[in-house]
């Protein structure tokens, strides 16, 4: 969260990966350890080695969009503009997969569009992904139910800390092993 008090993408995905992360960080007041805030930003740190696939597109990079009604904010790799309609594109430094993308990388974007079209006036249903790894760019229709899920996210988001209640837990006891709260965590292991 920033000083305005915007929701990070990033913690979006926290709070899918586990919930207790959101409790830990902002109603306790630890933020998680820079060893993993310097992971994310090194595996952003590729943006000049192009851009496939998306012709006739206009191109705008590191986008800083916000979305009030959900007080969420990020600054998006790129956008692009096919048609003069607005669509995001993240830059991955991974391999494209052969079905559908990562789920990471799915709300990632969704975030996005829900941004940009907010910003822009304008319903963004598309996104798009390229894979550093294999130089290849992925489409991805973004749905209605993949949007009313990140805004289900970010309501329970805003109830942990206003209510200072974690409903949920890890996606796997396993996530705990690795945490940087697992020494501090009223969650760890188990919910009680
Ligand atoms: S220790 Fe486990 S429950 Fe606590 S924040 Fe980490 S992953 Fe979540």
């Amino acid at each position: 969260m920033n000083r305005e008090g915007f929701w990070f993408v990033s913690d979006v995905l926290n709070h899918i990966y586990c919930p207790w992360i959101t409790y830990n960080w902002y109603v306790l007041g630890m933020p998680q350890s820079k060893k993993q805030e310097a992971l994310v930003k090194k595996t952003k740190k590729h943006p000049e080695r192009g851009i496939g696939g998306i012709k006739n597109a206009r191109v705008v990079g590191q986008k800083y969009v916000r979305s009030y009604t959900l007080m969420l904010a990020g600054i998006c790799d790129y956008v692009v503009f096919i048609d003069n309609k607005p669509a995001p594109l993240e830059l991955k430094d991974a391999w494209m997969p052969k079905g559908k993308p990562w789920k990471n990388h799915l709300i990632q974007l969704a975030c996005y569009s829900i941004m940009l079209g907010e910003e822009m006036g304008c319903i963004v249903d598309t996104g798009y992904i390229h894979y550093l790894r294999d130089g290849l760019t992925q489409k991805i229709e973004i749905e209605d139910p993949v949007k009313d899920y990140i805004i289900s996210v970010i309501r329970d988001m805003d109830s942990t800390i206003e209510n200072e209640i974690v409903r949920g837990r890890p996606i796997s006891w396993r996530c705990c092993v690795d945490c940087c709260y697992r020494k501090i965590c009223a969650g760890y292991g188990g919910t009680p």
